[in-house]
């Protein structure tokens, strides 16, 4: 398994930002990483990757071992988002699967159920952490997922976990894959919801929790620009 970076070498800080899904994570850590001109590095898009690439292979969800293969054997990598292209949000990084740009494909609710599940195996997570601390280990980055602060980046200088109510999360997921164009039902996706949450936060490695040392925010009735607000205020503390 890689080593964690040490923090002494990086001039600028790592920002963790955790949390369980449809909490405003990707919004938040997008408009934070363009003020502080950080990079973003969605981690669960990783995920979501394999889990595309599984099913193309016909490989199940369920095959740790074949599934770690896979992960390691993958070429994944981010592009900054391209102007004015159609379809998936303004200013999302671009996802490319050996080669091949798959930003819209990893954004359904079935991938979203397979990251869910590949990402409970542990040679899938271990494939993933060293692409992981590569791209964020410069410093001047904005990670989000479910375990940057416990387990990608455990001495990041700033650690946020981001929570909000199971109705909150629904309503904003239901708007999230609306405005991509796609049917979703707000019982369905609150129950979806709550299910890979259970799932994220009951597994055996690397589960959904808050780091010991993180701010939590619980930004059900917080508006998006206190939330950015405190956030921005943890960096620059950070940065001293
Ligand atoms: O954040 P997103 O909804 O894209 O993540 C999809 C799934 O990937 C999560 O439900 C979680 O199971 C997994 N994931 C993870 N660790 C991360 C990021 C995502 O296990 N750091």
């Amino acid at each position: 398994m890689t080593r964690p970076p040490s923090s002494a070498a990086r001039a600028r800080p790592v920002v963790a930002l955790d949390g369980p899904a449809g909490v405003g994570k990707s919004t938040t850590a997008r408009a934070l990483a363009e003020r502080l001109g950080f990079v973003l590095v969605d981690t669960g898009a990783l995920y979501r990757g394999v889990a595309l690439a599984a099913r193309e292979r016909g490989v199940p969800w369920s095959d740790a071992a074949a599934l770690g293969a896979l992960a390691g054997a993958l070429d994944l990598r981010f592009e900054p988002a391209s102007a004015g292209r159609e379809g998936g949000r303004a200013g999302e990084p671009r996802l490319l699967i050996d080669g091949r740009d798959r930003s819209d494909e990893i954004r359904t609710q079935e991938v979203a159920q397979g990251a869910s599940e590949v990402s409970a195996h542990p040679p899938v997570r271990d494939a993933l952490l060293g692409l992981q601390r590569r791209l964020g280990a410069a410093g001047g980055v904005v990670l989000e997922g479910r375990d940057i602060g416990t387990v990608v980046f455990p001495d990041a200088e700033v650690k946020v976990f981001l929570t909000a109510s199971n109705e909150e999360r629904a309503r904003r997921r239901v708007d999230d894959l609306r405005a991509r164009g796609q049917a979703a039902d707000y019982d369905t996706v609150l129950a979806r919801i709550t299910a890979r949450d259970a799932a994220d936060a009951g597994r055996a490695v690397a589960p959904l929790r808050p780091a010991d040392d993180a701010v939590v925010l619980d930004s059900t009735r917080l508006g998006f620009e206190e939330v950015l607000a405190r956030i921005e205020g943890l960096v620059h503390a950070a940065m001293g």
